[in-house]
């Protein structure tokens, strides 16, 4: 925290308006400090009958199955070191038919969308006992209902379930050589699922996995009761557009960090030491693996946490000083 207000040193920064659509300007939301998060009655805390993170791909995430079984275990060896001490587990991939989601061609980039609302009813029915949220991934884009054009992710917190996509993560969503656009017309609120069958996937690439580190870990983080960040450059701060949203960092501010160090109760120093075993652990996968003879080790594409990594190295200096 000391280092937040010296302005010799550079580990925080304050929070930089770019343009009139930032979130800062046009979401005015109240601040929330560490008292008022603390107190809020309404916010759920993990506790040890409830500790698990839970991660449910819906479709398909990947082209092939060593992308997908290793981004998967990406995503989760991620959350593991970013919410340090909670337990991360991946349920069984469910295609979309599983889910029973209404689905749609949206009319302006004409990729399928799936219901977000009906995601989330789908993941309060399969919330195991000890979860202490449910969290769903998806690489199709989504809405929340006909009359909008889509969202990035819904969640509920009461409920401690939440659904993102990712699609719009893909670097040539919006280009004309988006390659998930439905040629023929398809009828809305169908019951054939056959459509999701091979459907378009964005590539795997570094940027992609660190945006959706960035968005799972910003997500998660509101449903432990986080609200927006209006302090410092924060992993918290709200975002209007991709843009904005690839400016904040991966790190919380120190009074975000705090309030999720109150939630779980992990040593700083412990976590920004796991956080870099993962950046720096190629092997993927730390814990529970299971090597098998088809088992094609695929590098982790860590380039766009370079900066990160170097980040965490200053901080773990500083707490070691
Ligand atoms: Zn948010
Ligand atoms: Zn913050």
């Amino acid at each position: 925290m000391n280092e937040a207000f010296q302005p010799s040193r550079n580990l925080f920064g304050p929070i930089i308006v770019h343009s009139q659509s930032d979130w800062i300007i046009s979401h005015p939301e109240d601040p929330q400090d560490f008292e008022q998060f603390f107190t809020d009655r309404f916010r759920k805390a993990p506790c040890p009958k409830k500790h698990v993170i839970y991660l449910q791909s819906i479709g398909s995430l990947g082209n092939t199955r060593v992308i997908r079984e290793e981004y998967i275990k990406w995503l989760k060896g991620y959350c593991e070191a970013f919410f340090y001490g909670l337990t991360v587990r991946f349920l069984d991939p469910v295609p979309v038919s599983a889910t029973k989601c209404s689905f749609r061609v949206n009319e302006h980039t004409q990729n399928l969308q799936i219901h977000a609302g009906h995601i989330l009813a789908f993941l309060k029915k399969k919330k195991p006992k000890d979860a202490f949220c449910i969290v769903g991934i998806t690489m199709i884009d989504l809405y929340p209902r006909d009359s909008w054009n889509f969202v990035f992710g819904q969640a509920s917190l009461t409920d401690g379930v939440g659904i993102f996509s990712f699609a719009r993560y893909d670097k040539d969503f919006s280009s004309s050589r988006y390659e998930g656009r439905v040629k023929k017309p398809t009828r809305t609120s169908s019951s054939d699922y056959t459509i999701f069958d091979n459907y378009y996937n964005p590539e795997i690439t570094s940027i992609l996995l660190w945006r959706s580190c960035k968005t799972l870990t910003h997500e998660i983080g509101h449903i432990f009761g986080l609200r927006h960040c209006q302090w410092l450059a924060c992993l918290m701060q709200g975002s209007n557009h991709l843009e904005e949203s690839d400016r904040r960092p991966l790190s919380l501010c120190p009074i975000c960090l705090r309030k999720l160090q109150s939630a779980i109760g992990f040593s700083i120093i412990e976590r920004y030491k796991a956080l870099l075993r993962w950046i720096d652990d190629q092997s993927n996968d730390i814990i529970g693996a299971t090597p098998s003879s088809d088992h094609v080790n695929l590098p982790k594409p860590v380039e766009a946490f370079k900066d990160w990594r170097e980040w965490i190295i200053k901080c773990i200096a500083v707490l070691e000083e």
